[in-house]
């Protein structure tokens, strides 16, 4: 595995939208494994395909450890409640902001093997899965965020 490097800020490429992944292949394969392994070594619980220059629909989510998602193509298609918490993103190091997201979403996608599964996530996890897929379309949090914090807070 390889940890590979996180575009940052005002990188182009985190604004562009992501296609789909229409043949999952050993390629596939590995660029998940090295986007875990770099979301790990970068201490986050979530990273899109797109924070790492691959314009892909894919995105991994470790909010509690070990129990790991791997999503290709993913779509929320389902969501409901609502919460509003703080949020940061590997790509936006140093900052955070308020962010009203769904307290649960349930989301379609496929796994590595190209089978289709529904995971449902609440709090943080629902909360992650919003955050990730967001990036899929060019979407930073900061654009939904209703105020930005300062760093002691
Ligand atoms: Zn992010």
């Amino acid at each position: 595995m390889a940890k590979l490097h996180i575009l940052t800020d005002s990188d182009p490429q985190l604004r562009k939208t992501s296609r789909p992944v229409e043949n999952i292949t050993e390629r596939t394969k590995i660029l998940i494994d090295d986007m875990v392994e770099t979301m790990r070594k970068a201490e986050g619980v979530g990273l899109a395909a797109p924070q790492v220059g691959i314009l892909r629909r894919i995105v991994v989510v470790e909010t509690t450890p070990g129990e790991v998602y791997e999503l290709i193509n993913p779509e929320i298609i389902a969501s409901s409640g609502e919460q509003t918490g703080p949020e940061g993103c590997l790509s936006l190091p140093g900052k955070r902001g308020v962010v009203t997201r769904p307290s649960y979403v349930k989301v379609r996608a496929l796994d590595r093997n190209g089978v289709q599964h529904e995971y449902e996530g609440t709090e943080l996890l629902a909360r992650c899965f919003c955050h990730e897929l967001d990036h899929l379309d060019g979407i930073l949090y900061v654009d939904k965020a209703s105020k930005m914090l300062n760093p002691e807070d």
